[in-house]
This record gives C-alpha cells, sequence and structure tokens, in this order.
C-alpha cells in the first residue's frame, strides 16, 4: 500500500458524506411542506390575508347567507340555540371555495375548516353550493 493517498481519499468521502447530508435535509422540508399543504394546514382563511400576490376577495354573493337553510343544531356542538348560518372561505388553486353551515353564537367565530375539518368543510362546500 503506497502511502499519500490515504489521506485525501478520506478528505474527499468526507465531503461526499455532507453533500449527501445536506440533499438530503432539502429533500426531507420539501416533503414536510407537502404535507402540510395536502392536509390543509397550508390553507389560509378569509381573515388571514394580506399579501398582494393572493386572489381578489371572493364575490359578496358567494359570502351571503340569504339562501342558506338554518340546521337544527349547531355542527360545531350540537346546541340548538341561538343558531345562525355562517359562510366562511378558503383560498384554494384558482380561487376560493366558500362553504356555510349552522353555528350557534359560541361556536360562531371559530374556524369552520378546524370546526368541521378537511372533509366536513368540503362537504360545506358542496352543500353552499346548492343553495
Ligand atoms: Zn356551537
Ligand atoms: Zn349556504
Amino acid at each position: 500500500m503506497p502511502g499519500g493517498m490515504g489521506t485525501n481519499n478520506r478528505a474527499n468521502r468526507a465531503k461526499k458524506k455532507a453533500a449527501r447530508e445536506r440533499q438530503e435535509r432539502a429533500r426531507n422540508e420539501r416533503l414536510r411542506r407537502q404535507a402540510e399543504e395536502m392536509t390543509g394546514l397550508g390553507w389560509h382563511t378569509v381573515d388571514d390575508l394580506d399579501g398582494d400576490d393572493l386572489p381578489a376577495p371572493p364575490d359578496d354573493a358567494l359570502l351571503s347567507t340569504d339562501q342558506c337553510p338554518v340546521d337544527a343544531t349547531c355542527r360545531g356542538c350540537g346546541a340548538a340555540t341561538e343558531l345562525r348560518v355562517v359562510t366562511a372561505a378558503l383560498t384554494a388553486p384558482g380561487g376560493y371555495e366558500v362553504g356555510c353551515t349552522t353555528l350557534c353564537g359560541d361556536c360562531d367565530g371559530r374556524s369552520l375548516l378546524q370546526l368541521l375539518g378537511p372533509a366536513g368543510f368540503s362537504s360545506a362546500v358542496e352543500h353552499h353550493a346548492t343553495h
């Protein structure tokens, strides 16, 4: 075994290993962000909107509750008094998704996405589109 090369080889190996670890970290970060978007954690409610890069706010007509039927109970907690229909809009690819649901006075003001969950909010959007 000739001497001299060993040191260089070890240094190159260490450099390659560091580069590989950097790539791995970047990939993990990308995957984490994708997972966040897919589970809806990256969504924003209309109240959060403050950037210029976002689409124009949704139509008042779309957010209007004039045509929305009031359920018998609050969808958030099951209460049967002080019920009212509320609408909420979330940013979606190409614009907004607006859904409506029945809430009591206590639940009004809470995030519909948190109260209903992503699947529940989706059906609230489908429901609102029917009237
Ligand atoms: Zn409630
Ligand atoms: Zn509605």
